[in-house]
């Protein structure tokens, strides 16, 4: 009796993802099951394409005219029920096609494509797997011919154990005398999959964690939540240095000692190693790494690793939750308020309920971690629906630093043209003066930020986006930041009107330039996408930071967030007014945490800190909490905030977008949209809904495409999203995604 699969395939769009029945043919028939990739022939002229199989049923009289698959990937390929479960809630929470979600949960060097071998299509496997050849001593060597020197070396090396090819030829013991020896029957050759020990230099070194007590009555309420044996969600929230990792290590010992799993994410790659380094050094090498600055052969080894149940913890961002790790105890979330564990591209997830749904398949303790956490995060708490854990003090009793604004309003007047304040830079040698090092935030990188013509007042923007273009010294080059988008050489007259060009505005190279001059005798770091690009270039400069061989370190958000280094002692902050000032209704409660973080990057080991934060508005509200380091009192403004003008956690939030080719196509587009949305929403009274717009998006044009919005404030529960589902099938009934694409994200902040 044959059997019938029904798939979903690759490159479908939201409004086409339907599943299409195929036949399977009797020598696949061991290969095909719910979860398997397999490759169909799709559309009028059949071409291979990969799909995914939802289910299977038995095809009694299946219909003639049923297409075949073509090939199915191998079983170590498919996706585990568990995985397909989060497939599912991706697709249904936050609409992207099946195939998607599949992308989503196994990472790229899993998947597979389309490919011909003999004529037939076959799927292929987009990594190729690293191995290596393994020499054993499998019996003695011949007295004759006499031996030579290099076969005695090799039985010498071999004697206590199997080595790998290139382990013997560093011993200078070349392959011929190798392969000689394996056709003596002395040797035999084995090829296995060449073991990838990320960060194997890093010495395990187990030593017994003494808590303070506000760490001690912290994990002593969390190990209750983890005992549980039910899915628990608690928030640890400590001030910066109060030492959240101790308490993380501490409960992580406790879930592999009730024989369970631990997955700890972070919120940047740059994060990482310090994770990494502190947990090898516990726990040893059942650790397992996933992150997107992995090659795909790495991350699929490791990805192999965490599904065959050999690894016990995992650390990665984002994507990392959903490593196939079983029996799961724990799942950490450090520094939870970041917006990197929010997928901008489809599907457009949060890690955060991923996480969630996680957790309470597999009864475990899902523990939010910041200083300064979200809001809605805060506001769960409170309210009793997650655990709140404090801990209020730094680690030894170490105070908080203390905080000084330098008001920029009277840096102007007296004619400083600079971006570092005369105060900054005398606080920043005598910090060096002193043997310390100082950290100095500035979240633009580049040279000058604004070119605009002196005589007619045009900025030169991008032909593709509609943003400024920003001078790069280095490259002597604009670029677009968006799309990459080169100019070069950097014009020098207005392409308008043939005026003076005037470059303004500061970016992280300016203050790299002005800081050598007034600080000549200074070892300057710069740390920004630009600086950091090559592999490793990240963790090497901290590495170089920590030695002490830069008393400076310069950059980008990168440089504020979750390092501890015991000789910085004052820590900067130029160019924030700009944020405060942004559009989303998260602007400020993005301020207070950039601020509160990089405050607490100083002062953190036995030295005092202090922090300069440069700006116009001193007495911005937002400003002077953040120099108080009063979360509490931040959070009572926001929520009443949040409360009054309707916004999370008091509504979802969920931004439309649409994008195409020509703008009045898609504000038209957006606006049918709004109306078919209206029309459902008519007949049901009790959902609730606010609608807005259309109105464009901040960045109305990107890569070429106009960009427009419908801002729903909503209620995200099942029928809501059947309402959405709906709209989406009557936009797609009337033709509109040809005119413009819909994408729907319950993340976004309104921007
Ligand atoms: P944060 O809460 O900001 O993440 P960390 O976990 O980085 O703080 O801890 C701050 C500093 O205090 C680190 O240098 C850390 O090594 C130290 N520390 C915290 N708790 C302990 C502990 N129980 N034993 C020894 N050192 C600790
Ligand atoms: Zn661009």
């Amino acid at each position: 009796m044959p059997s019938i699969a029904k798939v979903a395939v690759n490159d479908a769009t939201i409004h086409f993802d339907k599943l299409y029945s195929y036949l399977v043919p009797p020598e696949l028939e061991p290969s095909v099951w719910p979860g398997g990739i397999v490759l169909v022939p799709f559309g009028q002229g059949n071409r291979p394409r990969m799909a995914v199989v939802i289910e299977t049923e038995a095809g009694d009289d299946p219909d003639p005219r049923l297409k075949s698959l073509l090939a199915a990937a191998p079983e170590e390929a498919r996706l585990t029920p568990d995985l397909m479960e989060l497939v599912r809630f991706l697709r249904d929470r936050y609409f992207c096609t099946w195939y998607e979600a599949v992308k989503a949960v196994i990472p790229y060097g899993a998947q597979y494509q389309p490919g011909v071998e003999n004529g037939r299509p076959v799927v292929k496997s987009r990594m190729v797997r690293p191995v290596e050849t393994i020499y054993t001593l499998t019996g003695t060597l011949p007295e004759k011919p006499r031996p030579g020197p290099k076969q005695l070396r090799a039985v010498e090396a071999l004697r206590p154990g199997p080595r790998s090819r290139a382990e013997l030829e560093e011993l200078g013991i070349s392959r011929t005398t190798l392969d000689g020896l394996c056709k003596k029957g002395v040797l035999t050759a084995q090829t296995r999959d060449r073991p990838l020990d990320l960060f194997g230099e890093v010495p395990f070194d187990p030593r017994p964690l003494t808590l303070s007590p506000e760490q001690q009555t912290a994990c002593r309420l969390l190990e209750e939540d983890l005992a549980a044996g039910e899915p628990r969600a608690a928030l640890l929230y400590g001030v910066t240095g109060s030492g959240k990792t101790a308490v993380f290590l501490r409960l992580i010992e406790q879930t592999l000692a009730q024989g369970r799993r631990a997955l700890i994410l972070v919120p940047e790659i740059g994060l990482t190693p310090q994770m990494i380094r502190r947990l090898k050094a516990m726990f040893g090498s059942r650790l397992a790494v996933q992150h997107s600055a992995l090659s795909n052969t790495e991350r699929l080894l490791q990805w192999r690793m965490i599904q065959q149940g050999n690894a016990d913890i995992v650390v990665g961002t984002r994507s990392a939750v959903f490593a196939p790790l079983q029996n799961l105890g724990l799942i950490i979330l450090d520094e939870e308020q970041e917006h990197t564990y929010q997928s901008e591209s489809s599907p457009r997830y949060s890690a955060h309920d991923v996480a969630k749904k996680r957790a309470a398949m597999e009864n475990a303790l899902l523990l939010f971690a910041s200083a300064t956490p979200r809001t809605e995060t805060y506001q769960a708490a409170v309210s009793g629906r997650l655990r709140l854990v404090t801990l209020q003090h730094r680690y030894g009793g170490r105070p908080l630093p203390t905080v000084d604004f330098i008001d920029m309003r009277a840096e102007l007047a007296a004619g400083n043209p600079r971006e570092v304040s005369a105060r900054m830079a005398q606080a920043l040698e005598e910090t060096m003066d002193r043997g310390e090092q100082s950290i100095l935030l500035l979240n633009r990188r580049g040279y000058r930020t604004v070119g605009m013509c002196q005589s007619c007042g045009h900025v030169l923007k991008c032909p593709n986006c509609s943003v400024p273009l920003v001078y790069h010294k280095p490259q002597q080059a604009l670029f677009c930041h968006h799309c990459g988008h080169r100019i070069s050489p950097v014009p020098t007259v207005c392409p308008e009107c043939g005026g003076k060009m005037v470059y303004s505005g500061f970016g992280t190279q300016k203050v790299e330039e002005e800081l050598a001059a007034l600080l000549p005798k200074a070892r300057i770091l710069r740390m920004d996408q630009d600086s950091t690009g090559r592999k490793n270039a990240h963790e090497q400069m901290l590495a170089r930071f920590a030695r002490q061989e830069y008393d400076i370190l310069l950059g980008t958000q990168m440089v504020a967030k979750g390092l501890d280094f015991e000789k910085v002692t004052l820590v900067g902050v130029l160019g924030i007014d700009s944020m405060l000032f942004g559009q989303g209704f998260r602007s400020f409660e993005n301020v207070f945490s950039l601020v509160t973080q990089v405050v607490g990057r100083g002062g953190r080991a036995e030295l005092p800190g202090r922090a300069l934060i440069q700006t116009t508005v001193p007495d911005h509200p937002v400003l002077q909490l953040a120099a108080a380091q009063d979360y509490p009192r931040f959070y009572e403004q926001e929520i009443a905030f949040r409360r009054f003008s309707l916004y999370p956690p008091y509504c979802s939030f969920c931004v439309v977008g649409f994008s195409g080719e020509r703008e009045p196509e898609v504000f038209a587009a957006a606006r049918r949209f709004g109306q078919l949305l209206a029309e459902r929403f008519a007949s049901h009274p009790e959902q609730p809904l606010r609608m807005l717009g259309p109105t464009p998006m901040t960045i109305v044009k990107l890569n070429g495409r106009y960009r427009y919005k419908l801002t729903l404030k909503c209620r995200n529960d099942a029928p809501f999203r059947a309402l959405l589902r709906s709209t989406l099938d009557a936009y797609a009934e009337e033709k509109l995604p040809a005119k413009a694409g819909v994408t729907i994200d319950f993340n976004s902040d309104g921007d």
